[in-house]
């Protein structure tokens, strides 16, 4: 038997239920905030990552998906949405339409991880990126539609992690003042940061290693030696989310995984996953777009785990999602059979969700099936009451059971519905 490679899942129904409704909310939530979407391909060149998220990176250094075509080209399944957002907006031009520009992207990302629980080799991402705003005030948009959609979903227990990084002009200053701290401990960090101490000991703050998590406590914050415009501009978003009463801790450990970031950096937490497993990150990366060869640009973009929220999804929204009542239509006797799909097509037109019993089941088999798949209603259409017009229907829930007028049973249904929420 061949399987699917280890990493990646089969999303199933009713699940991917689940999935297409926090897809909806992410479209209206955004959409709403004047975003719109965008899709880039899923394969890029490979230097498009290794340029912007960073050599040193974890993501570059041992998690990218990277062959070569058939022509020898090196190609890198994306890992993530940002650097190909940032690419194709240089590649568009998009430059020469009005700005800000709130891009949005939903898809699956790419990366080559140990697998652990809530960590695969292809996920998904729903991420929003604001293009051309250099204040605080876009940063603080973004965070306030990160937590519209949070709301939306239901979640009232996350918490937004923020920190500031400075601006890359702080970053040879505190990566020195880093060395000359660890220097002396730098035999209690994992292999990793061992390397990380050379390449870019910023890095280490943001590992998970018990043992090196204990080091980064005794670190300097980066706010310490930051630019004081770069002080500034993090506490203005900071102010605008008390002022909101959006719920966030000041972070100074906090790194994320990509080169790009500058200035405003962030995580959500979920008390369920903690921090390692973290719902959401993102930041600013005013220099992206340049450093690709673009114009100077600056942006703000978040990443949700779309694996991870569905994982978490608060039970009020998952019960209402999948509890859309669902009638089953069973035909019995010859007439009704034929005319059983037109009238269900009728009903469908009018908005009622249904399933026709197309492989001739008995009214005791339907009814065995429509308790095991949790129907809200079976409508069963006899040869007599189509005659008379009418349709049997029993609501599963109540146990109650009428007889309707068929062109009346999409009203019937959107008021049985309608008393029970
Ligand atoms: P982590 O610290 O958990 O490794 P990250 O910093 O690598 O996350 P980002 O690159 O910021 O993650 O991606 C944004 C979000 O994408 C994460 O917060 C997480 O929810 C999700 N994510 C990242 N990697 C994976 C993965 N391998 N499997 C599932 N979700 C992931
Ligand atoms: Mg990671």
């Amino acid at each position: 038997m061949i399987q699917r490679p280890r990493g990646t899942r089969d999303l199933l129904p009713p699940e991917t239920r689940l999935w297409q409704a926090v897809e909806r909310v992410a479209q209206d939530v955004f959409g709403a905030f004047g975003g719109d979407e965008i899709r880039t391909p899923i394969f890029e060149s490979t230097e498009l990552f290794v340029r912007s998220v960073g050599e040193s990176t974890d993501i570059v250094h041992k998690e990218m998906y990277t062959f070569p075509d058939r022509k020898g080209r090196s190609l890198t399944l994306r890992p993530e949405g940002t650097a190909g957002v940032a690419r194709a907006w240089i590649e568009n031009s998009l430059n020469d339409r009005s700005h800000p520009l709130r891009l949005y992207y939903i898809g699956p990302m790419f990366r080559y991880e140990r697998m652990q629980a809530g960590r695969y080799r292809q996920f998904a991402q729903i991420g929003l990126e604001i293009l051309g705003a250099n204040g605080p005030l876009a940063d603080a948009e973004l965070l306030v539609t990160l937590d519209e959609f949070f709301r939306r979903l239901g979640f009232d227990d996350l918490e937004f992690h923020i920190n500031n990084l400075g601006d890359p002009e702080d970053r040879p200053h505190y990566q020195a003042l880093l060395k000359q701290r660890l220097g002396l401990r730098r035999g209690e960090l994992c292999r990793d940061c061992q390397r990380r101490f050379d390449e870019n000991p910023l890095r280490i703050l943001d590992c998970k290693v018990p043992a090196c998590r204990e080091v980064a406590k005794d670190l300097p914050a980066v706010d310490e030696v930051a630019s004081e415009a770069s002080r500034g501009h993090v506490r203005a978003v900071e102010a605008q989310l008390a002022r909101l009463g959006v719920r966030f801790v000041r972070n100074p450990r906090l790194v994320r995984g990509l080169d790009y970031y500058l200035r405003t950096v962030f995580e959500v937490v979920s008390p369920q996953l903690g921090t390692n497993t973290v719902l959401c990150g993102g930041g600013r990366y005013d220099r992206l777009i340049a450093d690709l060869g673009g114009p100077a640009m600056p942006g703000v973009g978040f990443a949700v785990g779309e694996d991870r929220i569905v994982q978490v999804l608060p039970a009020s929204f998952r019960d209402a999602v999948l509890a859309l009542p669902r009638l089953y239509l069973v035909p019995l006797g010859e007439r009704a059979r034929d005319e059983a799909l037109g009238l269900a097509a009728g009903w469908v037109r009018a908005g009622v969700r249904l399933e026709l019993e197309v492989a001739g089941r008995s009214v005791k088999a339907a009814l065995k099936r429509a308790d095991r798949e949790a129907f809200s209603f079976v409508a069963i259409l006899g040869d007599d009451e189509l005659a008379a017009g009418v349709i049997a229907i029993r609501d599963l829930a109540r146990s109650v059971e009428e007889s309707v007028a068929l062109s009346e049973l999409p009203a019937w249904i959107t008021r049985q519905t309608a008393s029970s929420s």
